[in-house]
Parts: C-alpha cells; sequence; structure tokens
C-alpha cells in the first residue's frame, strides 16, 4: 500500500516549517544594508527591475529614516512592491545585476529592503495613490491575478471605472493559489488585494468567467475597453503509460490546496515523493512536500541544473530542504501496485552530437507513493478565440495590444513574457497607459 497520509508533523512543527522562507530585516538592519548602496548612476538593478523601480532612490530614503517615502517610491512604479518583494528571484534580477555582486562580496539585499519600506507602509495606508476626477470611461479586466490587478490599479489612478471580472471566489490569481506557502505568509496575498483595491473605482465581480459567463464580444460591447489577464489555466500531461494512477497528482493543484488550506496538518502527503520538472513549480511542491514531512523527495529533471528554470538560488533552497535533485532522466512510465502509484520509470537522457535531447536506453526505477507533475502550463484559448496566438498564447505588440480593436492582455497569458508575478505587473501596467492614451485621444 502507499504511504499517502496528512498530519506527519507534530503540530506545532506547521507552523515553524511554513513561517517566513526570509525573515524580514529590523528597522536598524535595514538603515545598516541601506548604507551599502553606493546609489549608482544609471543603476543597473533598476534596469534589470521588470517595472524599473528606482532602486537606488528607495534606498537612500531608507537610508535617511524617510521609509514612507521609499514605499511611495517602489509604489509608483509597482502596486504588487510588497508581493515582489517576497517572490521576485532577485537573485537573477536587480541582485544579480548590483554592482556589489562580486566574489569577496554580497549583493545588496534589495528584496528585503523593498520588503522592508512596503511592509512598513501597509500597516498604516490603506491604499496608495489619489484617484484623477472621472472620467466616465468604463474598462472591463478579465483575471484578478498580478496583471489584472497591476492593470486596474493603474486604470483607477487616471480615474477611469474598472470591473474586474475574476473566474474565482476570490482575487489574487496565483499569488493568492500558487506562490509556494512561505513565501507569502498571514494572508499577505488577500491583504495587497485590499490596498490595490483600496484605490476606489475598482468593482471585483468573482466566480464569472470569461467564455461562461460572458463573451469577449460582451465584453467589447459594454465597456470602452478591454484588458485580458487570464494566466495559464491548463496543465501540460506527462504523456507516459500509467498517468492517471491514484497517488499521480498535479503539483499547481496540490499547491492550491495547501495554501487554501487553514490548516496545513490536513495536506496530504507521501513518504516518498517524485516530483516530475525542472521549474519553480517543481521547487515549491518538492519543498512544501518536505515541509509536510514527507521522508525522501527527489526532483527529475530531464535536463542539466543550467537549464533548470528554477534559478541557481531556489535549486539551493530545495537542496537545503532536504530534497534531491536528479537531473538528465525523463519519465517512461508511472509503475502501479493494485490501483496506486509504487515506483516511476526513467530513461537517462544526454545530448546528441547535434545539441538534442536523447535517451540512452539506461533506464532508472524511483520508488514512490506519489508523483507531482510539475512540467508547465499552457494556455487555454477558448474563452479569446477571436483574438490571434503566436506560440499557443496571445500574441501583443509592445504597447499590449492584441490583434482586436479595444482588447490588450498581459501576464502569463501572452507571449514573450517569463512569467513572472513582478512581469505580469509590468505588463498590466504598461497595457493600462496604453489603454489610458486611447481613450484619452
Ligand atoms: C506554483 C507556482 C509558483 C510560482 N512561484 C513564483 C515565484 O516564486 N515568483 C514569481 O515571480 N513567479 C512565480 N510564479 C509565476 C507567477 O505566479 C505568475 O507569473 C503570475 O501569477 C502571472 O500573473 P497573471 O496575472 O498573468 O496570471 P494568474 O496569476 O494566473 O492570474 C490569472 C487570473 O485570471 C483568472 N481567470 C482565468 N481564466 C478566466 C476566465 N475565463 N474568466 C475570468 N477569470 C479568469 C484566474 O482565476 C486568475 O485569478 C509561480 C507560478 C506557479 C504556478
Ligand atoms: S547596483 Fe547595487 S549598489 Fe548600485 S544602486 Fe543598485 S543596489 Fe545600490
Amino acid at each position: 500500500m502507499p504511504d499517502i497520509s496528512a498530519g506527519r508533523l507534530a503540530a506545532d512543527d506547521y507552523g515553524k516549517n511554513f513561517s517566513d522562507v526570509h525573515p524580514p530585516l529590523g528597522a536598524h538592519e535595514a538603515v545598516v544594508e541601506s548604507d551599502r548602496c553606493y546609489f549608482c548612476f544609471d543603476a543597473p538593478c533598476t534596469n534589470a527591475c521588470p517595472t524599473s523601480i528606482d532602486i537606488p532612490l528607495f534606498i537612500r530614503k531608507i537610508g535617511t529614516g524617510n521609509v514612507e517615502g521609499a514605499a511611495e517610491t517602489i509604489f509608483a512604479s509597482n502596486i504588487l512592491g510588497g508581493m515582489c518583494a517576497r517572490v521576485c528571484p532577485t537573485e537573477t534580477l536587480c541582485e544579480e545585476a548590483c554592482v556589489r555582486n562580486v566574489a569577496e562580496e554580497k549583493p545588496v539585499r534589495i528584496g528585503l529592503l523593498q520588503r522592508h519600506a512596503t511592509d512598513r507602509y501597509l500597516e498604516s495606508h490603506s491604499t496608495y495613490g489619489i484617484r484623477a476626477p472621472a472620467t466616465g470611461r468604463k474598462v472591463a479586466v478579465v483575471g484578478a491575478g498580478p496583471a489584472g490587478l497591476a492593470c486596474a490599479h493603474e486604470l483607477a489612478l487616471k480615474g477611469h471605472d474598472v470591473t474586474i471580472v475574476e473566474a474565482r471566489g476570490k482575487a489574487g490569481g496565483l499569488n493568492e493559489f500558487g506562490i509556494a506557502a512561505y513565501k507569502a505568509t498571514d494572508g499577505f496575498a488577500q491583504r495587497e488585494v485590499d490596498f490595490v483595491l483600496g484605490i476606489g473605482g475598482i468593482t471585483i465581480e468573482a466566480g464569472k468567467a470569461l467564455g461562461r459567463d460572458y463573451s469577449l464580444a460582451d465584453l467589447r460591447a459594454k465597456y470602452d475597453a478591454v484588458f485580458l489577464g487570464l494566466g495559464l489555466q491548463a496543465v501540460n500531461a506527462l504523456g507516459v503509460e500509467g498517468e492517471e494512477t491514484a497517488g499521480v497528482v498535479d503539483a499547481v493543484r496540490w499547491i492550491e490546496d495547501l495554501r487554501q488550506s487553514p490548516d496545513k496538518s490536513t495536506i496530504e502527503v507521501g513518504s516518498r515523493v517524485v516530483v516530475i520538472g525542472g521549474g519553480m513549480t517543481a521547487v515549491d511542491a518538492a519543498v512544501q512536500a518536505k515541509k509536510l514531512g514527507a521522508d525522501e523527495v527527489t526532483i527529475a529533471y530531464r535536463r542539466g541544473p543550467a537549464e533548470m528554470g528554477a534559478s541557481r538560488y531556489e535549486q539551493e533552497l530545495a537542496q537545503v530542504n532536504g530534497v534531491r535533485i536528479l537531473h538528465w532522466v525523463a519519465p517512461r512510465q508511472v509503475v502501479s501496485e493494485g490501483n496506486a502509484v509504487a515506483a516511476v520509470d526513467f530513461e537517462r537522457t544526454a545530448l546528441d552530437a547535434s545539441g538534442r535531447l536523447t535517451g540512452t536506453g539506461r533506464t532508472l526505477r524511483l520508488a514512490a507513493d506519489q508523483v507531482m507533475k510539475a512540467i508547465g502550463q499552457t494556455f487555454v484559448s477558448g474563452p479569446v478565440e477571436t483574438v490571434a496566438l503566436d506560440g499557443g498564447r496571445i500574441a501583443v505588440d509592445e504597447e499590449m495590444r492584441t490583434s482586436l480593436a479595444k482588447v490588450w492582455a498581459g501576464g502569463d497569458c501572452v507571449r514573450g513574457g517569463e512569467d513572472l508575478t513582478v512581469q505580469a505587473v509590468d505588463h498590466g501596467k504598461r497595457a493600462a497607459l496604453s489603454i489610458h492614451a486611447a481613450l484619452s485621444a
């Protein structure tokens, strides 16, 4: 019988295991850290930030005791600066670019400084920004994830009335349903949603879906502009025999259950867990499985460490938490016993002379009580069938305009993004500025 169960840990351990992965800086620590910044001219950290936050400026403000001003500098560029401070892979963005990121030094801890400023601000402010006088123009935003929320806030700031159509019962998108529990603790995602909506002029129709309750034609007829921030709704299949066996789960759905459960001890996890994939979802699923008390967790990835979607830091985080990462293996079959998973058969892979990934014929069996599929998500185009796609996602120009008049799109559902929260925020804001320009013309 496979060993899958809930409540593997002592009650106290759940709180400890799912506490903040990076504890926030204290006030004194933040000032000391801000002092390490050289306040570079044409700062490389700002250039590396998808939302172009003026990083030296906000760090200087922290250093001079103006923490509120620091937060305002951040929110002026990125209204979800609080979540981005928690989830951005800073090691491949601003902190990688920091001039202090050299062998004998460490980069300035920009993410933690950003969190320090934005957390303080959220403690004492219900929102950021003051709305411009009402324009009388109406915009529909589909999807209340980071892209939709950033777009809605910017439009509301400009005086437009925004209606967000959101398929789920609550807003936040993957900030609420996907991001690892130890990155967004204490209900932060919903607090941030409230902060964004606090600007006014934004109505949310939760539980209403494009493609079911509205067609795109309905929205185009009723509103002056439409923004699509639908994210990715389907998960890729492994395409191997035995995939439907009990105990094989979709990592994104499993993480969603974990995020939504107020009591982590109710989430079932296997004793031996095999996670198939190499991105952030694979690492998040594996680390959280370990934190729930799984005995052995292995991430199995078909290529090498350099090709993994998860950054080097994320890979280290997995290893520090006791997760084994196995490279150059591709799943070939889920082996069952009775009606439940017992193992996964892999074939070792390699690059052939032309650099193509190929099977070597050598196999490997990993015993497993639970298998998590984390090999990527795909865009479901059904609700927007009249919009042109490119590579399976919505095609947009540099202003996030789609092929349809009056329709913009951004975030994970568009072609060419990096599938990061901060990228979605940037898309949403850029689209809002383009919509505003179109409505003001
Ligand atoms: C498990 C996991 C962990 C991740 N961890 C990180 C991380 O640590 N750092 C990071 O930067 N990025 C991370 N990402 C990626 C990041 O979450 C996404 O890039 C980001 O959420 C994309 O924002 P979005 O607004 O485009 O889409 P989403 O966040 O997916 O939001 C889309 C919204 O649209 C709604 N919707 C969909 N279809 C319809 C419809 N037909 N009608 C109405 N509403 C609809 C959905 O319900 C959802 O609320 C992670 C992703 C996953 C899956
Ligand atoms: S690159 Fe580093 S040192 Fe220079 S401004 Fe940015 S954070 Fe400061």
